[in-house]
């Protein structure tokens, strides 16, 4: 097993920067406080999905946002050594952040892309999204300006209402735009898809409405022989659970990262890879009526042992599980007492015996036999896994397990 460690990966590196020896020293430590990524359970999620799918299928793996708080760069290398043969990412700067690590696969920017900033990508293979016959005449004529061709996929709105055009409400004049768009010769059309807003409850009935209304725009595409060579719709979810809507390429992201999509999706072969590790700064013995963290709002009921964890809301730990979540310590659960801050949180550690700084503190994952789960602070923060991961702030350093590559 190597354990490696990147601080704030993609960052340019001042080769000249008079506070390198500083960084040396500080960074050849692994950090107490840090996210540890399992590549090794990435790259079987990703033989997962991949094995979900027809062989001819491709997929795309979604690591926009820091791929999911796990990292873009470490990620993509490792999904596409592992079945991936598309990266997907929502912004541009996401897309050259990968480049400029020397990924050269193709790359889909899902959200809008100005005209300038997708005639320069075009020259890096990095395909842009197009939502609609304004911004592709837009781009089109940016294109047409600069001697250059842009590759682009087409977004079809099928019922979650965020981007693309939209056959629910008028199939003629969707079908009208796709054509006009379709004429534009600096503009080369390679895809079409579109999302689902669904695909992870139980009940698949929207989901299969919007995949029957995508398949009658295709259809209609198809007897003018204007179907684009990549046709696409599955996210995690629709991957797992909805084959028909796998088409020529699917896009999972929460699931490479091991978690599963939704209560509707069963996903026990997949591996959560993602843990928030950090350690004790300081253990104090306080007695009864002790007030802990800002506004007082827990006072010890009893003699206590009081940990001081450094991680906090700046690190994307919510504020919301003040008094309530859970961190492990030599595997037993310790609860958070009082208010989560900005840098610190406090934990009870009363019950465990020979509790002292630089203990290690598992705040998300598995020590031993229990397992605080992105699930479990999520739901003790009225919100989603996803959001639990993907919040994690750039202040973490990200460090990554794999095996020793085989010799
Ligand atoms: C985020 C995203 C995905 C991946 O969704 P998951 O639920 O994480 O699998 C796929 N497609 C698009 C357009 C997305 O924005």
């Amino acid at each position: 097993m190597t354990l490696f460690y990147s601080h704030a990966p993609g960052r340019t590196h001042a080769m000249a920067s008079p506070v390198r020896p500083l960084k040396r020293a500080l960074f050849s430590r692994v950090p107490a406080t840090r996210i540890e990524v399992d590549l090794d359970a990435i790259a079987a999620n990703t033989r997962v999905l991949k094995q979900a799918c027809a062989p001819q299928t491709s997929l795309m793996a979604v690591v926009k946002a820091n791929a999911y708080g796990h990292g873009a760069v470490h990620v993509a290398q490792t999904v596409l050594s592992h079945g991936a043969a598309w990266l997907g990412v929502a912004r541009m700067a996401e897309a050259v952040q990968l480049r400029d690590a020397g990924i050269d696969v193709s790359i889909l920017v899902f959200g809008n892309t100005l005209p300038d900033r997708a005639v320069a990508a075009a020259e890096h293979g990095i395909r842009i999204t197009l939502t609609g016959p304004e911004t592709a005449r837009t781009i089109h004529a940016a294109a047409r300006a600069a001697g250059t061709v842009v590759t682009a996929h087409i977004k079809i709105d099928t019922g979650m209402g965020r981007l693309g055009l939209c056959p629910g409400l008028d199939m003629d004049r969707t079908l009208a735009d796709i054509r006009s768009i379709m004429q534009l010769d600096h503009l080369k059309i390679e895809g079409i898809y579109t999302h689902f807003a669904n695909a992870d409850a139980a009940d698949k009935t929207h989901a299969r409405q919007q995949l029957a209304l995508f398949s009658e725009l295709l259809d209609h595409l198809d007897a003018d022989h204007l179907l684009p060579r990549i046709i696409h719709a599955a996210n995690s979810a629709a991957t797992l659970t909805l084959p028909e809507s796998h088409l020529t390429l699917v896009r999972p992201g929460i699931s490479l990262y091991g978690l599963c999509p939704g209560p509707g999706v069963d996903s026990p072969q997949l591996t959560p890879a993602l843990s928030l590790i950090s350690e004790i700064t300081q253990v104090k013995q306080v007695p009864k009526g002790f007030p802990v963290s800002y506004g007082s709002t827990h006072v010890t009921g009893r003699p206590t042992v009081i940990a001081t964890v450094p991680v906090g809301y700046a690190d994307g730990y919510s504020r919301n599980l003040s008094n309530t979540a859970h961190m492990l310590v030599k595997g037993q659960r310790a609860r958070v007492t009082g208010r989560v801050c900005m840098d610190f949180t406090m934990i009870d550690v009363s019950h465990i015996p020979e509790v002292g700084p630089g203990d290690e503190v598992v705040v998300m994952g598995t020590q031993g036999d229990d397992t605080v789960s992105a699930d479990e602070l999520a739901s003790l923060s009225s919100t989603i896994h996803y959001e639990v991961t993907a919040g994690l702030t750039s202040r973490l350093p990200v460090c990554y397990r794999k095996k020793e590559p085989a010799p």
